[in-house]
């Protein structure tokens, strides 16, 4: 950034008289930005403003990215984004807000065995309407992009897509196994794919979840309003 006086770091504000000193000059949030590149920088602040909407941190609520760079949280959100930029993830907030609900420090984020204990995690988490709405709500955008009516949903969705969308999270065991005509999927799945399926599925949990649920006639009559 060019002022008057140099040239101003927008992560520390110092400001440097010549342009070849601040191209020299990397202080450790510019090293940071620096080594990771834009895609993971923008990932990194969208992350930190909603983590700052949904900690509901002070009165102002428009963060901009100038407030990111100035945050002492920069750098840890910046490596969390690098750590999760890999991870087949449906919803990214989701993982912000497990973060908070577990109270885990902000130092461990970016860890890989954290990462793990979440994915393990996600599909428990939330209420059973929401999620299987969630889920609706991507198979209804599936069908349109694919232009395949919502009824065939089921016998047109491939099956290795099927499982990415079970390992991210993005298919709800809510969703799964409340569908009409779900078995028509499930029927058209190998041995091996049935055994994926079921590593990310525990059926007695799920059994005894939807048993106990009062979620499931709402959700069944969300099927319903929007034809499935
Ligand atoms: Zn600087």
């Amino acid at each position: 950034m060019k002022g008057q006086t140099g040239y101003t770091c927008p992560y520390c504000h110092i400001t440097l008289k010549t342009e070849s000193g601040a191209k020299k000059h990397a202080c450790k949030k510019k090293k940071m930005a620096d080594e990771l590149g834009s895609d993971v920088v923008r990932t990194a602040y969208k992350l930190w403003a909603f983590w700052y909407l949904y900690n509901r941190f002070g009165k102002h609520t428009d963060r901009t990215t100038d407030d990111f760079r100035r945050s002492p949280y920069f750098n840890l959100f910046c490596e969390l984004a690098a750590s999760i930029q890999n991870v087949w993830m449906f919803d990214k907030n989701d993982y912000v807000v497990w973060l908070c609900q577990k109270r885990i420090p902000a130092t461990k984020w970016k860890d890989k065995t954290l990462i793990g204990r979440y994915k393990r995690e996600i599909h428990v988490r939330g209420k059973g309407l929401e999620r299987a709405a969630l889920t609706l709500e991507a198979v209804m955008l599936w069908c349109m992009e694919k232009e395949v009516p919502l009824k065939d949903f089921f016998a047109k969705f491939p099956p290795n897509e099927f499982l990415l969308w079970l390992e991210s999270g993005k298919m709800s065991p809510w969703f799964l196994l409340t569908a009409p005509n779900r078995d028509v999927l499930i029927d058209r799945l190998t041995d091996p794919q049935i055994n994926k399926m079921l590593d990310h599925v525990n059926m007695d949990y799920w059994e005894d979840r939807l048993s106990k649920s009062s979620d499931v006639d709402e959700i069944n009559r969300m099927y319903t309003e929007f034809g499935l």
